[in-house]
């Protein structure tokens, strides 16, 4: 379930430290180190899936769950409410895609702009 390489999974069973934003059976989510923007969160699965390229059926539950999860946190933290508001989803995915953690994460970013990055 967990790799002990993996600096996600470390965070998530509190080997670092990270600040909190929810936590359930299955999802987890942290503010980032280095924000974006105003809000900057991450969203990712308890159990280590390295990205979104390694997704499949079984999980089609878990991303439902952290799909409907973004729009109640981005809220929670800050984002203010659409259309004025509203957030932007990220899913960096692959070296050609971004991605610098290899555990599925989903970045949920809001709040007003300009923004340093996205
Ligand atoms: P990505 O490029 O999509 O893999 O994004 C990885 C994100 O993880 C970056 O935005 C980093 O700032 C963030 N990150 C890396 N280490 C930590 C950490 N210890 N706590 C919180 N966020 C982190
Ligand atoms: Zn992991």
């Amino acid at each position: 379930m967990h790799d002990d390489h993996c600096i996600f999974c470390k965070i998530i069973t509190g080997k670092i430290p990270s600040k909190k934003v929810y936590e359930d059976e299955e999802i987890f989510a942290f503010h980032d180190i280095a924000p974006w923007a105003p809000v900057h969160f991450l969203l990712v699965p308890k159990t280590h899936i390295p990205s979104m390229a390694h997704v499949g059926p079984e999980h089609v539950g878990l991303l439902g769950r952290m799909m409907t999860l973004a729009p109640k946190l981005a809220l929670e933290n800050g984002c203010r409410p659409y259309p004025q508001g509203g957030f932007r989803i990220v899913a960096n995915t692959g070296a050609e895609g971004g991605q610098e953690v290899q555990h599925l994460h989903v970045h949920v970013m809001g709040g007003p702009r300009p923004w340093l990055r996205g």
